[in-house]
């Protein structure tokens, strides 16, 4: 669940621990695809909202004010829940594959969506902490030999060396994907989070560098 929903919806490690599924996603119903705007379900981070890590609503050592959550730049936001999406490491130079990913359904699966559905509130129950996030995208970038670029570092949750990986390259993937997709930057960062534009300059130069020959021919 973490190794997909940090790279499909770019969220911050900081708002993934936080994740509550009863008051955070858009279904009405947890026995139909109801939403509760007609819409593709979708993940409705809160700007500000009641912080329930560790099973109550007191603050946690992650949310300073008053016990509420928060995020970075007050800037709550409404991902959509995919189903596909363009693998462009597949497919040849310059193109892409859509392949099947059900996010939707496994948030469905796997959190409680609905005040009266079964499931998990938080991940692993109770929301987790930033450190765990980080070593559980650290075993997977193993087993998915990921991260290869970054290298090896030592870390005391391994006996051996581990991709130099973190949640924060997630997000990174999350806005390069979208880039790729050539969504427009006014929108794109309407998904990401971001303040302004000139955020996005290092994610376009890395996917400026993947462009080649076929593809200036196709915009000239
Ligand atoms: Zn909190």
């Amino acid at each position: 669940m973490v190794g997909l929903l940090l790279p499909f919806t770019g969220v911050r490690n900081k708002t993934l621990c936080h994740i509550h599924g009863p008051t955070w996603f858009s279904w009405v119903d947890p026995d139909s695809d109801k939403t509760s705007d007609g819409e593709p379900p979708k993940m409705k981070i809160p700007s500000q909202g009641t912080c329930h890590r560790g099973g109550d609503t007191e603050p946690c050592r992650y949310c300073e004010e008053a016990g509420q959550f928060e995020t970075k730049y007050d800037d709550g936001r409404e991902i959509p829940l995919i189903e596909t999406w363009q693998n462009h490491n597949r497919g040849g130079q310059n193109s892409s594959v859509m392949e099947e990913l059900d996010l939707r359904g496994l948030c469905k699966d796997y959190f409680k969506i609905t005040p009266s559905d079964y499931g998990n509130e938080m991940i692993a129950g109770d929301g987790i902490s930033k450190g765990t996030v980080n070593t559980w995208l650290k075993e997977i970038a193993q087993k998915a030999e990921i991260g290869y670029e970054r290298g090896l570092t030592e870390h005391s949750d391994f006996t051996e060396m581990v991709p130099d990986v973190y949640a924060h390259d997630m997000r990174g993937t999350f806005v390069m994907q979208l880039i790729r997709n050539n969504m427009q930057r006014t929108k794109l960062i309407k998904y990401t989070g971001h303040d302004h534009v000139s955020s996005l300059q290092p994610y376009e130069e890395r996917v400026s560098q993947e462009t080649d020959a076929r593809e200036f021919l196709d915009h000239i």
